[in-house]
């Protein structure tokens, strides 16, 4: 599709050099008839002089140099002839140039394009098996149920609450796919202004406390009140990712850390499962999740999280850089731009 693409671009931008490499052509051929032909009358009228010069001397009986009137015509022929060839020899030049420059310029047009689409489809691909899994388990529950007679009302219920944490993952599903469509499409209206980052960061720190404690972790603060420009609502959403994936990816460990400076730095610090090297420059793919999330059933999740923290880091003009060393512990550090 693309090289269908490719081929036809080439083609297009073929059609618009050689019409103005044509176009140019023309206009100097005639520039140059022109000037010939100016050349040949003034030839012309020098031929006339010498001719009556000659008939002067024919008559007082002296002798007279040769002369051939027919040789201006002759060059004017000739000096054509040369000006046609030399401009088809640069045209020939200009379409075998432009043909390979534009080949070669079209490819480079159309590789973003070629990109978004590839990675389109694997988003669609790998969406559409995320969802898979939950489906299947919950069409193959409900039929295995219609067909036992005897399920009683105890048995209807365990069936209805695995049913229900098939639908609730399809949910969380659809919620992240939403929100990364939201800060990738770049529709939301992000409104920068001063604030309070430790008093935002506090505020989700609060929200995630009960799911931390389910793990038996505590989480440790040191917020210090530093004004930077921001948006509250996408601070917001990127800290509830690094929170709870820290939280997430504790292990055994009990606690993680949660920091802000007076220069405008957020941290957030745990000292679980780590990141493996080879996986640190993947954790902002979309559905990337290392082996080691993986290979833990215990922890859940679609490895879209911090593609929508990168999302919004990425609305608001800051990085996320990541510090993480395997069975040791991770470190996710932003610089926010402090407000004057
Ligand atoms: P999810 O957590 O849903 O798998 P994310 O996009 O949030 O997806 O993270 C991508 C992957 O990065 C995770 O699967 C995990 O392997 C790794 N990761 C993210 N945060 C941490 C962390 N704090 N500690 C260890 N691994 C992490």
């Amino acid at each position: 599709m693309f090289e269908e693409a490719r081929l036809k671009l080439t083609g297009w931008y073929l059609v618009i050099i050689m019409t103005i490499s044509l176009g140019f052509s023309a206009a100097v051929y005639m520039g140059a008839n022109e000037e010939l032909m100016r050349f040949d009358n003034a030839q012309r009228i020098r031929q006339l002089r010498v001719d009556s010069v000659n008939t002067f001397l024919i008559q007082q009986g002296l002798p007279v140099p040769p002369g051939n009137e027919t040789q201006g015509l002759e060059s004017l022929a000739l000096a054509r002839k040369r000006i046609v060839c030399s401009l088809a020899i640069v045209n020939l030049a200009i379409l075998v140039v432009s043909g390979l420059g534009g080949y070669f310029l079209a490819g480079l047009t159309l590789d973003p394009i070629s990109k978004m689409v590839k990675e389109q489809k694997e988003f669609i691909s790998n969406a559409s098996h995320e969802l898979r899994t939950p489906l299947t388990s919950l069409k193959t529950e409900i039929e295995v149920a219609l067909r036992d007679e005897k399920m009683t009302v105890k048995d209807a219920k365990i069936l209805l609450a695995s049913n229900l944490e098939d639908v609730n993952s399809m949910q969380k599903l659809s919620n992240y796919l939403l929100k990364l469509h939201r800060f990738e499409s770049g529709d939301a209206d992000i409104k920068l202004k001063k604030m309070d980052l430790a008093s935002v960061i506090s505020k989700v720190v609060k929200e995630k406390t009960p799911y931390a404690a389910q793990k038996n972790i505590k989480i440790i603060t040191k917020l210090s009140k530093v004004d930077i420009k921001g948006n509250e609502e996408y601070i917001a959403e990127l800290t509830g990712v690094l929170v709870e994936n820290a939280i997430k990816y504790s292990g055994k460990a009990k606690k993680i850390e949660v920091t802000t400076t007076k220069e405008g730095t957020f941290i957030v610090r745990d000292f679980g499962v780590g990141i493996a090297e080879k996986d640190l420059p993947h954790i902002f793919d979309r559905f990337y999740r290392a082996d080691t999330a993986r290979s833990k059933s215990s922890v859940e999740g679609y490895g879209l999280g911090l593609s929508i923290a990168k999302s919004v880091a990425d609305r608001l003009g800051v990085e996320i850089k990541v510090k993480s060393q395997p069975g040791k512990g991770s470190q996710f550090c932003v610089q926010f731009p402090v407000a004057s």
